[in-house]
């Protein structure tokens, strides 16, 4: 059976990844987007609300990819679980645990699928670091994310809001890798983040977790070269780097041969097989870990170009 699917939220992320994949993958079709400012390069019929699209399709799909800005999520996501539709959420999957704990719920009650998509964990090194890292304790972690905001995010001012995450917009893929290879659960134990002055969502943090030498920097501010990269040593004496995101794998020195980096589409190939069994895929471990920060977190304000 073909999944019809509409893409909520047509923007960078929506055109870049989630059009190519569906259009890639045989088990799904394209079949309308919702857009508020309009999408004449979509190829299928544009509306500018959920209900909309649902007045004029009623039973025209089974499937919504949402891919808005996560404040506006939550609403989008209830509206189509009470209409019986599977649901994919882009990262981060809501703005709250709570917000996300009541989805799960619903979509249980409804008995539809709902699936939170952390993209990074479909990253090609990720699936063979957690093989090497079962049954492995953990020695130290350092997680070095940095990148420049201005040539990442230009021109998206929902990232500063308060619920707009700033640098945890993509921070948090890093925890989302390491919630996803390591058996063990992180506490986080301090952390520092840095707002520019005016603005509500930090530009830079850095996390301790508990336990010696396990520690998260995560940047906008680099100017220079950019890191994504996670480097861990095992209590039995392994080191394993993750490099680019998670394209790269190095253990104990050597580079490891990996796939191809693909995560939307390996991201449908998933959905496709949690919405034929009907299921929940739903990992808010990388949640927990930005909520325990907000909680205990120090704010450091610096100047607003910093
Ligand atoms: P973006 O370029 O700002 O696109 C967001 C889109 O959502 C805009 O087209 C916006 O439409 C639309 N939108 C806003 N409110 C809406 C509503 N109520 N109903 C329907 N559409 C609505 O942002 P993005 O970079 O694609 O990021 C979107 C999400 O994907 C974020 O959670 C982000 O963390 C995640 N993500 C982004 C990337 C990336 O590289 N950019 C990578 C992975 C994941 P209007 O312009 O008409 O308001």
């Amino acid at each position: 059976m073909t999944i019809r699917i509409a893409i909520i939220g047509y923007g960078k992320i929506a055109r870049t990844e989630h059009a190519p994949a569906i259009a890639a993958h045989p088990g799904f079709e394209l079949v309308a987007v919702v857009s508020p400012s309009g999408a004449a390069d979509a190829g299928v019929p544009v509306f500018t609300s959920l209900s909309e699209l649902l007045t004029a399709m009623p039973r025209g799909l089974e499937a919504v990819a949402i891919c808005t800005p996560p404040r506006v999520r939550r609403a989008i996501a209830a509206q189509a679980i009470d209409r019986g539709l599977a649901v994919l959420l882009e990262k981060p999957p809501a703005t709250t645990l709570g917000e996300l704990e009541a989805l799960v719920a619903m979509a249980r009650a409804a008995g539809t699928c709902l699936f939170a998509a952390w993209h990074s964990q479909y990253a090609p090194a990720v699936a063979p670091a957690a093989a090497l890292l079962a049954g492995e304790r953990l020695a130290s972690l350092a997680i070095d994310w940095r990148e420049d905001v201005r040539k990442w995010h230009p021109g998206q001012e929902w990232i500063w809001e308060p619920d707009g995450f700033g640098v945890f917009d993509t921070g948090v893929n890093a925890l989302s890798i390491v919630t996803a290879i390591l058996t063990e659960r992180l506490e986080v134990e301090e952390a520092e983040l840095v707002i520019p002055a005016g603005r509500q969502a930090p530009i830079a943090a850095s996390l301790h977790f508990a336990g010696r030498d396990r520690t998260a920097c995560f940047d906008w501010r680099e100017q220079g070269e950019e890191a994504w990269r996670i480097r861990l040593t095992t209590r039995s004496g392994r080191t394993l780097a993750i490099e680019g995101g998670g394209a790269r794998l190095v253990v104990d020195g050597k580079e490891q041969p990996l796939g191809a980096f693909a995560e939307y589409p390996a991201i449908y190939a998933r959905f496709a097989e949690l919405v034929t069994a009907g299921r929940i895929a739903v990992d808010s471990e990388p949640m927990r870990l930005l909520a325990d920060t907000a909680l205990i977190a120090r704010r450091l304000t610096v100047a607003a170009d910093a």
